[in-house]
C-alpha cells in the first residue's frame, strides 16, 4: 500500500502548480520512487479546482460513453457494484448517478448499493469503492480524497462555501386588482356573496390555517379571482407574488398567481433564532398551518436550499403523503436533513389513512399534535427513511382510486 503525503496552505492564494496537472504515469512514477526513498510526497491543490464539484467531474471524467442521460438530471449508468454485492453484472443502467452544484449521489436499484458525497464532507468508504470501480486510479483517488479533506477542515472558509448562494432579494411584484385584506373588508362589514363564501371556504380549513392575519379578497371577476382567496408571498416586508386559491372544486387551474424563482413561502421564520426546527413542506397552507416553510411545490433548488441551510437549523422535511414524495425526500438526504412520517410509523400511525397534508392534520388534531406527530416520526437515517418511504408507498397505494 502506498503512503500519500497531503500538504496544504491556509492561504487561498496558493500557487497553482503544475506538478499534478501532468499526466498520471508520470505522478504515478513519482509516487512509486518517492515510495522506494520513503520520502514526503508534496501534493499542492490550487483552490480554483475547490470551488467546482470535483468528485462529479470525476466520476464524469471515467464514465465516458457508458451512461444515459435523463432530464430529471440524473445519469444511469451499468452498476459497478452489483457483481462484488452478489447480483450479476448490470446491463441495464441500473444505477441513478445524481449530481447537484455541492453533491452527488449515487443509488443502484439491482444491488441496494447507495452512497453519495456532499461538498464539506470526507470521501466515504463505500464512495471510495465506487470510485475504483469505475476506474479512477490510486493517484487520482488520493487527490481527491485531500480536497475533500482539505475542505473539511476549512469549512469557515473556502470548504463549505455552497457555490449556490441564498437568494438576497426578490423583486416586488403587483397583486391582482383591488385586492385587500381580508380584515379590511370585514371591518367594512362587506356583505358580497363571493367574499362570504370565500370567508366559509377559510374557515373550513381549520383554525391554524384561518388565523393567519395575511389573506386577501378582490372583488375583480377577472381569471375568477372574486372565487378566489389570495395569499400575498412576502419578503422582508414586500410582496414579491401571490397564490389564488379557487374556492369551487370543479375550478381548474386551482392555483394562480405568480412566484419568483427560489421563493421559500412563509420565510419570515427563517429568521427567528429561537427556533430550533425548520418544518419544510410542500404547500403554502401547510407552512401556515405548522408555521413553517413551504416550498410551494415538490423540488428544492440549490438557492433554497442554500438559503435554509444558511439558517444553522434543523430541517424537517414533511413531504405530502399521497405522491410519497420521493424526490423530495432524496433532496431531502443529501443535505442530511430528517424526513418526517406521521402516517407509516408503528402499529398506530399518528395520521389516520386519508389525511394526506399537514394542513389538514392541523384541522383534525390540532398544531400540537401535528407538530409532536412530525418531530416523534422525523429520521435523517437514510436506512430508515429507505423503509418507510416503501411502506408508505406499499400503504398509499389502496387510496390512489379515491
Ligand atoms: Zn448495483
Amino acid at each position: 500500500m502506498k503512503s500519500i503525503f497531503v500538504l496544504w496552505t491556509d492561504d487561498p492564494r496558493t500557487v497553482y502548480n503544475d506538478f499534478y496537472n501532468q499526466t498520471h504515469p508520470a505522478v504515478a512514477d513519482q509516487l512509486g520512487s518517492a515510495e522506494r526513498l520513503n520520502k514526503e510526497i508534496i501534493m499542492p491543490i490550487d483552490a480554483a479546482s475547490l470551488r467546482g464539484n470535483f468528485i462529479w467531474d470525476a466520476i464524469d471524467r471515467h464514465l465516458v460513453g457508458k451512461r444515459r442521460r435523463r432530464s430529471s438530471g440524473f445519469t444511469d449508468i451499468n452498476c459497478p457494484m452489483c457483481v462484488s454485492r452478489g447480483e450479476s453484472a448490470d446491463r441495464r443502467y441500473r444505477c441513478g448517478v445524481a449530481p447537484s452544484a455541492d453533491s452527488v449521489g449515487i443509488n443502484c436499484f439491482n444491488c441496494g448499493f447507495k452512497t453519495g458525497w456532499t461538498r464539506g464532507r470526507r470521501l466515504g468508504r463505500d464512495l471510495k469503492e465506487f470510485l475504483r470501480a469505475i476506474g479512477v486510479p490510486e493517484v487520482e483517488l488520493a487527490r481527491l480524497e485531500a480536497m475533500a479533506a482539505l475542505m473539511h477542515r476549512h469549512t469557515g472558509s473556502i470548504g463549505a462555501s455552497p457555490t449556490a448562494l441564498p437568494p438576497s432579494s426578490f423583486p416586488a411584484a403587483p397583486l391582482p386588482s383591488g385586492a385587500r385584506s381580508i380584515h379590511d373588508w370585514l371591518a367594512e362589514d362587506c356583505e358580497e356573496p363571493d367574499f362570504l363564501e370565500v370567508a366559509t371556504y377559510l374557515l373550513s380549513r381549520g383554525d391554524d390555517v384561518a388565523k393567519w392575519p395575511s389573506y386577501m379578497w378582490t372583488p375583480s371577476t377577472k381569471d375568477g379571482m372574486n372565487r378566489r382567496l389570495i395569499l400575498p408571498f412576502m419578503h422582508e416586508g414586500a410582496i414579491v407574488g401571490y397564490s389564488a386559491r379557487a374556492i369551487d372544486a370543479e375550478v381548474q387551474p386551482r392555483y394562480l398567481g405568480s412566484k419568483p424563482p427560489d421563493y421559500l413561502f412563509n420565510n419570515a421564520v427563517l429568521r427567528l433564532r429561537s427556533r430550533k426546527y425548520i418544518v419544510l413542506v410542500e404547500g403554502a397552507f401547510d407552512a401556515i398551518a405548522i408555521d413553517g416553510v413551504g416550498l410551494l411545490g415538490s423540488t428544492l433548488t440549490d438557492r433554497q436550499a442554500a438559503w435554509l441551510r444558511s439558517t444553522g437549523q434543523t430541517v424537517i422535511v414533511v413531504p405530502d403523503q399521497d405522491t410519497a414524495g420521493g424526490k423530495l425526500i432524496d433532496m431531502a438526504q443529501r443535505y442530511g436533513w430528517s424526513v418526517a412520517f406521521p402516517r407509516t410509523i408503528g402499529s398506530r400511525p399518528w395520521w389516520d389513512g386519508d389525511v394526506k397534508d399537514v394542513a389538514e392534520a392541523t384541522r383534525r388534531y390540532g398544531r400540537l399534535w401535528t407538530l409532536r406527530s412530525i418531530l416523534e416520526t422525523a429520521t435523517a437515517d437514510e436506512r430508515v427513511i429507505a423503509v418507510r418511504l416503501r411502506l408508505q408507498q406499499q400503504f398509499t397505494e389502496p387510496c390512489k382510486s379515491r
